[in-house]
Protein backbone atom coordinates (compact mmCIF):
# COMPACT_ATOMS: atom_id res chain seq x y z
CA UNK A 1 0.00 0.00 0.00
CA UNK A 2 2.49 2.30 -0.92
CA UNK A 3 2.22 5.77 -3.21
CA UNK A 4 5.54 7.42 -4.09
CA UNK A 5 4.54 10.77 -3.87
CA UNK A 6 7.87 12.74 -5.36
CA UNK A 7 6.29 13.92 -8.48
CA UNK A 8 2.93 15.82 -5.72
CA UNK A 9 5.18 16.94 -3.61
CA UNK A 10 6.69 18.88 -6.22
CA UNK A 11 3.51 20.67 -7.36
CA UNK A 12 1.05 23.01 -5.92
CA UNK A 13 -1.05 23.13 -3.15
CA UNK A 14 -4.95 21.66 -4.11
CA UNK A 15 -3.36 19.14 -6.76
CA UNK A 16 -5.32 15.59 -6.44
CA UNK A 17 -4.15 12.62 -7.79
CA UNK A 18 -6.35 9.45 -7.47
CA UNK A 19 -5.24 5.99 -7.06
CA UNK A 20 -6.20 2.39 -6.87
CA UNK A 21 -4.16 0.27 -3.95
CA UNK A 22 -4.12 -2.93 -3.09
CA UNK A 23 -1.93 -4.81 -0.72
CA UNK A 24 -1.79 -6.53 2.40
CA UNK A 25 -2.07 -5.78 5.93
CA UNK A 26 -1.67 -7.49 9.04
CA UNK A 27 -4.13 -7.38 12.15
CA UNK A 28 -4.37 -9.04 14.80
CA UNK A 29 -1.61 -11.14 13.70
CA UNK A 30 -3.14 -12.77 10.19
CA UNK A 31 -2.49 -11.22 7.08
CA UNK A 32 -5.77 -9.96 5.17
CA UNK A 33 -5.87 -8.40 1.57
CA UNK A 34 -7.28 -4.65 1.30
CA UNK A 35 -8.09 -2.89 -1.53
CA UNK A 36 -9.65 0.47 -2.74
CA UNK A 37 -9.58 4.11 -4.01
CA UNK A 38 -7.54 7.02 -2.52
CA UNK A 39 -7.75 10.36 -3.37
CA UNK A 40 -4.02 12.17 -2.47
CA UNK A 41 -4.17 16.24 -2.22
CA UNK A 42 -1.08 18.14 -2.07
CA UNK A 43 -1.69 20.26 1.03
CA UNK A 44 0.19 23.24 2.46
CA UNK A 45 2.24 20.80 4.97
CA UNK A 46 2.39 17.37 2.85
CA UNK A 47 -0.51 15.21 1.40
CA UNK A 48 -4.31 14.32 2.75
CA UNK A 49 -4.91 11.14 1.41
CA UNK A 50 -8.74 10.71 1.81
CA UNK A 51 -10.69 6.95 0.46
CA UNK A 52 -12.32 3.70 1.35
CA UNK A 53 -10.93 0.51 1.79
CA UNK A 54 -12.37 -2.58 1.63
CA UNK A 55 -10.98 -6.27 3.91
CA UNK A 56 -12.21 -8.76 5.31
CA UNK A 57 -11.34 -10.40 8.92
CA UNK A 58 -11.83 -13.64 10.03
CA UNK A 59 -13.41 -12.62 13.59
CA UNK A 60 -15.10 -15.69 16.30
CA UNK A 61 -18.81 -14.66 16.81
CA UNK A 62 -19.64 -13.81 20.46
CA UNK A 63 -22.29 -16.06 20.45
CA UNK A 64 -22.23 -19.31 18.82
CA UNK A 65 -18.63 -19.01 18.92
CA UNK A 66 -17.90 -20.32 15.42
CA UNK A 67 -15.58 -18.25 12.75
CA UNK A 68 -17.15 -15.84 10.01
CA UNK A 69 -15.69 -13.46 7.62
CA UNK A 70 -16.59 -9.94 8.58
CA UNK A 71 -15.90 -7.23 5.70
CA UNK A 72 -14.75 -4.17 7.14
CA UNK A 73 -15.33 -0.27 4.91
CA UNK A 74 -12.54 1.79 6.37
CA UNK A 75 -13.13 5.39 5.44
CA UNK A 76 -9.47 6.62 5.19
CA UNK A 77 -9.05 10.65 6.18
CA UNK A 78 -5.07 11.21 7.12
CA UNK A 79 -2.83 13.67 6.53
CA UNK A 80 0.72 12.80 5.53
CA UNK A 81 3.77 14.81 6.57
CA UNK A 82 7.03 14.48 4.57
CA UNK A 83 10.46 13.70 7.00
CA UNK A 84 12.72 15.52 3.72
CA UNK A 85 12.35 18.64 1.86
CA UNK A 86 11.26 17.31 -1.76
CA UNK A 87 13.69 20.21 -3.29
CA UNK A 88 16.38 20.45 -0.67
CA UNK A 89 16.73 17.08 0.80
CA UNK A 90 17.03 18.96 4.61
CA UNK A 91 14.85 16.47 6.94
CA UNK A 92 11.73 18.65 7.93
CA UNK A 93 10.61 18.86 11.47
CA UNK A 94 7.44 17.04 12.31
CA UNK A 95 4.26 18.80 13.49
CA UNK A 96 3.45 18.72 16.87
CA UNK A 97 0.53 16.40 16.58
CA UNK A 98 0.73 12.67 18.52
CA UNK A 99 1.36 9.77 16.37
CA UNK A 100 0.79 11.70 12.72
CA UNK A 101 1.83 9.71 9.55
CA UNK A 102 4.98 10.74 7.88
CA UNK A 103 6.02 10.03 4.22
CA UNK A 104 9.77 8.45 4.74
CA UNK A 105 12.25 10.35 2.82
CA UNK A 106 12.40 8.05 -0.57
CA UNK A 107 8.89 10.29 -0.57
CA UNK A 108 6.65 6.98 -0.20
CA UNK A 109 3.44 7.51 1.50
CA UNK A 110 2.65 4.63 2.99
CA UNK A 111 -1.35 3.53 3.99
CA UNK A 112 -0.27 0.15 6.09
CA UNK A 113 -0.35 2.11 9.38
CA UNK A 114 -3.65 3.82 9.00
CA UNK A 115 -5.04 0.97 7.31
CA UNK A 116 -4.41 -0.94 10.31
CA UNK A 117 -5.49 1.50 12.60
CA UNK A 118 -8.78 2.23 11.14
CA UNK A 119 -9.23 -1.71 10.97
CA UNK A 120 -8.67 -2.06 14.88
CA UNK A 121 -11.03 0.69 15.43
CA UNK A 122 -13.93 -1.00 13.32
CA UNK A 123 -13.66 -4.41 15.01
CA UNK A 124 -16.69 -4.84 17.05
CA UNK A 125 -16.25 -5.45 20.57
CA UNK A 126 -18.76 -8.54 20.45
CA UNK A 127 -18.69 -9.92 17.13
CA UNK A 128 -22.13 -11.66 15.75
CA UNK A 129 -22.19 -14.21 12.72
CA UNK A 130 -25.31 -12.60 11.94
CA UNK A 131 -27.54 -10.21 13.82
CA UNK A 132 -30.06 -12.86 15.15
CA UNK A 133 -27.35 -15.26 15.45
CA UNK A 134 -29.36 -18.05 17.89
CA UNK A 135 -25.99 -19.08 19.74
CA UNK A 136 -25.55 -22.07 21.63
CA UNK A 137 -28.31 -24.19 23.89
CA UNK A 138 -27.11 -23.12 27.43
CA UNK A 139 -27.59 -26.87 28.41
CA UNK A 140 -26.26 -28.75 25.69
CA UNK A 141 -23.80 -26.28 23.66
CA UNK A 142 -25.57 -27.35 20.82
CA UNK A 143 -24.92 -24.14 17.90
CA UNK A 144 -28.75 -23.16 17.25
CA UNK A 145 -28.30 -21.89 13.86
CA UNK A 146 -27.63 -25.06 12.83
CA UNK A 147 -30.56 -27.00 14.10
CA UNK A 148 -32.68 -26.97 16.94
CA UNK A 149 -31.60 -29.21 20.27
CA UNK A 150 -34.30 -31.56 21.83
CA UNK A 151 -33.12 -29.98 25.52
CA UNK A 152 -37.30 -29.18 26.96
CA UNK A 153 -37.32 -25.79 26.78
CA UNK A 154 -37.13 -24.10 30.85
CA UNK A 155 -37.24 -20.82 32.26
CA UNK A 156 -33.86 -19.64 33.40
CA UNK A 157 -33.17 -19.12 37.04
CA UNK A 158 -29.50 -17.30 37.11
CA UNK A 159 -29.59 -19.24 40.47
CA UNK A 160 -28.49 -22.55 38.47
CA UNK A 161 -25.81 -21.18 36.57
CA UNK A 162 -22.87 -22.51 38.02
CA UNK A 163 -24.29 -26.29 38.02
CA UNK A 164 -25.74 -25.32 34.50
CA UNK A 165 -22.10 -24.61 33.52
CA UNK A 166 -20.70 -27.63 34.94
CA UNK A 167 -22.98 -29.67 33.17
CA UNK A 168 -22.64 -27.47 30.06
CA UNK A 169 -18.58 -28.81 30.92
CA UNK A 170 -19.68 -32.24 31.10
CA UNK A 171 -21.76 -32.87 28.33
CA UNK A 172 -19.06 -31.26 26.53
CA UNK A 173 -16.08 -33.21 27.57
CA UNK A 174 -18.36 -35.99 26.91
CA UNK A 175 -18.80 -35.20 23.19
CA UNK A 176 -15.36 -34.60 23.02
CA UNK A 177 -14.62 -38.13 24.63
CA UNK A 178 -17.10 -40.02 22.12
CA UNK A 179 -15.09 -38.38 19.26
CA UNK A 180 -12.06 -39.04 20.25
CA UNK A 181 -12.99 -43.03 20.18
CA UNK A 182 -14.40 -42.82 16.74
ZN1 LIG B 1 -23.01 -16.67 15.90
ZN1 LIG C 1 -29.70 -28.14 24.05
Amino acid sequence: MQINVSQQLKSSIGQVRNYEVDGVVSINESNVTAQGKVRLMRTDRGILAKGTLHTEIELTCSRCLSLFNHHLALNIEEEFFPTTDINTGAVISLPDEPDCFTIDEHNILDLTDAMRQYALMAIPIKPLCQQDCAGLCPTCGANLNQAPCDCPAEAVDSRWDGLRNLVLADSKTTANKKKGTK
